[in-house]
């Protein structure tokens, strides 16, 4: 176990199922990204989180919008990947938070990750620019009465010929500010 990783405090909301990494996440981002989701309900949209990493824990401080460029469909997300590179190296110069995450909505498509989705974390992981221990794919599927908040985190299973394994940590409404930690 880390015992490094911050305590969870009021303004954030922790994430782990069994051994698997923890995700803390704060309520800005969360907010943040539910507001977003709302705010598109026939098109999906998205864009990346910032943080850190602790280890294997991942800490996500704030997620980007999906910026100018990006094209939006009812089952189709490209976030502006210009727009999204600049959001981190801002944010890194302020606070020294980095690419830990990606995050992105389905109005249409079905509540979990597509084989789309699988493929891009697939691609982040191969790119030996980035050699993540661990990642986060926050989905906020959205529907007519509410929405839903689904968190998953991939890392490489050592024990397993460092195969990529995608954890579903939870699955449920978006957690209320200052909700105690999962
Ligand atoms: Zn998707």
């Amino acid at each position: 176990m880390t015992t490094d990783f911050p305590q969870s405090s009021s303004d954030s909301v922790r994430f782990q199922v069994d051994s698997s990494p923890i995700v803390e996440v704060s309520s800005a981002a969360l907010s943040r990204i539910d507001a977003l989701a709302q705010a598109s309900k026939e098109h999906e949209t998205g864009g990346i989180l910032v943080g850190f990493n602790i280890g294997r824990n991942i800490k996500i401080v704030e997620a980007s919008d999906a910026g100018p460029n990006a094209q939006h469909s009812p089952i189709r997300f490209q976030r502006d990947t210009e727009y999204c590179r600049q959001f981190l190296a801002q944010s890194f110069a302020q606070n020294g938070s980095d690419y830990v995450g990606e995050w992105h909505s389905h109005v249409a498509a079905p509540g979990r990750l597509s084989l789309g989705d699988l493929g891009t974390v697939a691609k982040i992981f191969i790119d030996p620019d980035y050699d993540f221990v661990s990642f986060v794919l926050l989905l906020a599927v959205v529907r007519k009465r509410d929405s839903q908040l689904l968190v998953y985190v991939a890392e490489r299973d050592k024990a397993q010929c460092n195969r990529l394994q995608i954890k579903l940590l939870h699955r449920g409404r978006f957690p209320e500010k200052g909700s105690p930690a999962i």
